[in-house]
């Protein structure tokens, strides 16, 4: 049949922005990719719930793909992979380009913390024939979604021998639960005319974890005495060793398929490991490029990039440096501010979509879709874009060429209304070296709760942005 479109239409279709959804006219083999590489991300998700545990993750993924740890090379070629750790909690990737590093690096970043609840130093406690360890919580969370939910216990408690004791419990199907309860209903007039912050509060965040007291009649605190018998019997701890730990709560419920179409990913810690993942699955098979290619998962983005294991921490500089002077390169401070002066970034967040549940906290023409691809934010921040790093034009302009010309669909968009909306990434630091960023990720409904939702559509555009990116 001939084409029977409008000159109108042919005149918008040239004209007008037209975003589409992806999952259109999509053909069953491309369909059938997405759900492998979204079976990959779900089992990624499951795995590591922690920062740890995605830096270990990561580190088998990579040396199966042929990394080494960058401390064992005497010299570098390109071609070669590597990667470093930085205290069990952030690592860096890289594969040499054949390109001279003073032109430039091609850099992904994405953050591997999410929000959760983390023990206090001095958690454990007794109340009324209750156990509960004591928390304080880690990023912004809304508190009142992390009752009445499963949890688990996952982190490490370092022992004065110098060794670590690892702890994960509450995931799987034959493991105990742990909870954070709440007041019924009949009981909580008080509580249900408190503003929606307000309702549950920090200091009652306090983790449900045992009730039968000690067989001793002499002694006091028997309930906190038998569970402290257990952890010792099974972890081989005293009280006094929580301390020493890094304790983290996090949601028992697995990441799962979502919807009865399958399109979509529920799961917890999808900020940012939906980014982690794909960044990370794209330099594994990334050979040979022009510029050195590299993949930052880094912690702590989500109390604000600090600490020696975020952003902010010289890790990057350090390891760029390290792979200057392998490559038998000067590697003075000039040396590497042109090298980051002439770097191009992504910063590999994710951004939120817009929900039509909460259609008024968007700007429908400046937000982001799930099934129309990875989203761009030219700026971040909040109130006036303060804190933002604002790409350069120059840049968005030469991204959207990339993207067009490899058929990676994206969009661009911001967060949430110009006087409600905001937020920041790792993007500021990296531009504050003199690269070029950009934050480029995958849209996410009920971001920081402890059941994210994402659309596998862009999921994989994500992965696929990245891997032309790093290419
Ligand atoms: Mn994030
Ligand atoms: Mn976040």
């Amino acid at each position: 049949m001939a084409d029977i479109k409008s000159k109108g239409q042919k005149l918008k279709d040239k004209l007008l922005l037209n975003d589409k959804n992806g999952w259109e006219g999509m053909s069953d083999a491309e369909k059938k990719n997405i759900t492998k590489f979204c079976d990959g991300y779900i089992k990624f998700l499951n795995t590591c719930k922690t920062e740890r545990e995605a830096v270990k993750e990561a580190v088998a993924l990579a040396e199966k793909a042929g990394f080494k740890l960058l401390s064992k090379y005497k010299s570098l070629k390109p071609g070669d992979k590597v990667y470093s750790v930085n205290r069990g909690k952030n690592i860096i990737l890289a594969v040499i380009g054949s390109e001279d590093m003073e032109n430039g690096l091609n850099v992904v970043g994405a953050h591997i913390d999410s929000p959760r609840l983390d023990l206090k130093p001095n958690p454990l406690y007794e109340d009324s024939d209750f156990a509960y360890f004591k928390t304080h919580y880690y990023g912004g969370i809304k508190k009142y979604q992390w009752v009445t939910i499963p949890l688990a216990i996952h982190g490490v408690i370092a022992l004065k021998d110098g060794s670590n004791v690892e702890v994960r419990v509450g995931d799987e199907e034959d493991d105990v639960t742990f909870v954070i309860t709440d007041l019924l209903p009949h009981m909580a007039k008080k509580q249900m005319e408190k503003k929606l912050s307000e309702g549950i509060e920090g200091e009652d965040l306090n983790l449900l974890i045992g009730s039968i007291p000690y067989n001793d009649d002499k002694v006091s605190e028997k309930v906190k005495l038998n569970i402290m018998n257990i952890l010792n019997e099974k972890y081989g701890i005293v009280e006094k060793d929580f301390i020493s730990a890094e304790l983290e709560i996090v949601p028992a419920f697995n990441a799962k398929s979502l919807g009865f179409d399958r399109s979509m990913v529920a799961g917890y810690g999808q900020d940012d490991r939906v980014c982690a993942y794909t960044s990370l699955q794209a330099i594994l098979e990334t050979k040979a490029p022009k510029k050195t290619a590299i993949c930052i998962l880094v912690d702590k983005e989500e109390i604000g990039s600090v600490g020696n294991t975020g952003m902010e921490a010289k890790a990057f500089e350090t390891f760029v440096g390290e792979l200057l002077r392998l490559s038998k390169q000067d590697s003075d401070i000039n040396v590497l501010n042109r090298i980051f002066a002439n770097s191009r970034m992504l910063s590999a967040d994710v951004d939120g979509a817009f929900d039509p549940i909460y259609a008024s906290a968007s700007e429908k023409r400046n937000a982001s879709f799930f099934g129309k691809g990875v989203g761009l934010n030219k700026y971040t921040g909040a109130r006036g874009k303060s804190g933002a790093n604002d790409a350069n034009a120059e840049y968005v302009a030469e991204l959207r060429k990339l993207f067009d010309d490899n058929n990676v669909q994206f969009q661009i968009s911001e967060l949430g209304k110009v006087d409600e909306g905001g937020g920041g990434t790792i993007a500021y630091i990296l531009a504050n070296k003199g690269m070029n960023v950009i934050d480029c990720g995958t849209p996410v409904l009920s971001m920081h709760s402890p059941y994210e939702v994402s659309s596998k559509y862009d999921v994989y555009m994500s992965y696929k942005a990245y891997k032309v990116f790093m290419k």
